[in-house]
């Protein structure tokens, strides 16, 4: 992809704990988001990907703390790239929100019950847009609402009167409030809705064509990011394991986890595949196996993977697509 970078992830290390209970959940995280880009971040639970939306966003509360790397972000129009792992509080309150939202696992359920969508919307306003007036609040949330295609009259409405999937949508119309130029999305709605993480993601694609943000959606459900993300990234055992356009990883996946995880959910479209799932379960962060974390659980492992860690890197010069596997260095 030749779009420019929006957000850089390098050498980003995160542990939970410090000294002997320390234990460490990302390991050397590589990652760039580019503008405009849908990036898709998937991998079994308790492989990293919610600590990685805490980290890059300063939201890791303790006992997490990042022990090494760095996150740049881009502003459109160039100038000096962003150091958010350097952000000071109020800095990170205008950061956040502003230029970066993030809406959370379980969000949905994170409406306040006792007040209204109204209300809620343009809290959001009041906080980061002082000089607005009630009126103008009031259009913009009306804005926001249609924008996520609820009806504007649902305003007045309490949470508790809408849906789950409408609830998630304003859980979106707040998270793109202030114009954000990058959402997060992390597991937006449980496991067993792929029907409405489905919709959800749908409206976020044709939003982000409209509104020209980027985003990134973490799923453990690798077929909803092969129909509409436009890159993939794989992690397991707080690394990334594989990286590569969305097509790329479903026709042509090379890390033996990455096949692994397209066996294990149903194709949306296109032609099914026989679901074997992957044996074993993911490691504990306090028994990480030796060199490449999936081998014990890789029918294809061989002398090098319990030994040493495979590198990201492309499997053949000049590609645009990494890989940690030896099978491919
Ligand atoms: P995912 O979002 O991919 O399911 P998480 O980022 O939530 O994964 O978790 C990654 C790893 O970090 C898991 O092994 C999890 O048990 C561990 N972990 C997450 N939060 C904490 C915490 N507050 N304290 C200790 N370990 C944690
Ligand atoms: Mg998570």
């Amino acid at each position: 992809m030749t779009a420019e970078p929006i957000l850089t992830i390098s050498g980003l290390n995160v542990d939970y704990g410090t000294g002997a209970n320390g234990v460490r959940a990302l390991r050397d995280i590589d990652l760039t988001l580019h503008r405009g880009e849908v990036l898709g971040l998937a991998g079994e639970s308790g492989s990293g990907k919610s600590t990685l939306a805490y980290a890059v966003t300063r939201l890791l509360s303790p006992p997490g703390v990042i022990t090494g790397g760095d996150v740049h972000y881009h502003r459109p129009g160039g100038g000096e790239p962003v150091d958010i792992l350097s952000l000071t509080p109020d800095e990170l309150r205008a950061f956040r929100w502003q230029e970066l939202s993030i809406v959370f696992q379980g969000a949905m359920n994170s409406l306040n019950p006792v007040h209204t969508v109204h209300s809620q919307l343009t809290d959001v306003l009041t906080a980061h847009r002082p000089g607005m007036r009630a009126a103008e609040r009031t259009a913009r949330a009306e804005e926001l609402l249609t924008l996520v295609g609820i009806s504007a009259d649902r305003l007045a409405a309490y949470p508790h009167q809408l849906s789950g999937g409408m609830r998630q949508r304003v859980m979106i119309a707040m998270a793109l409030a202030l114009e954000p130029e990058i959402v997060i999305m992390d597991e937006p709605t449980t496991a067993l809705d792929v029907v409405m993480q489905r919709q959800i993601l749908r409206k976020l694609v044709e939003l982000r064509e409209r509104l020209s943000f980027s985003v990134v959606f973490i799923t453990h459900d690798i077929s909803l990011l092969i129909e509409f993300s436009d890159r993939i990234a794989i992690m397991y055992g707080g690394r990334i394991v594989e990286q590569a356009g969305a097509a790329e990883i479903y026709r042509d996946p090379r890390h033996p986890y990455s096949d692994g995880l397209l066996h294990s959910f149903p194709a949306l479209h296109g032609p099914r595949r026989e679901l074997t799932g992957i044996p074993g379960s993911p490691p504990h962060l306090s028994a990480m196996p030796t060199g490449c974390a999936f081998h014990p659980r890789c029918g294809k492992a061989f002398e090098p993977c319990a030994e040493r860690v495979p590198a990201l890197a492309p499997p053949d010069a000049g590609q645009d697509r990494e890989v940690a596997c030896w099978l491919h260095h």
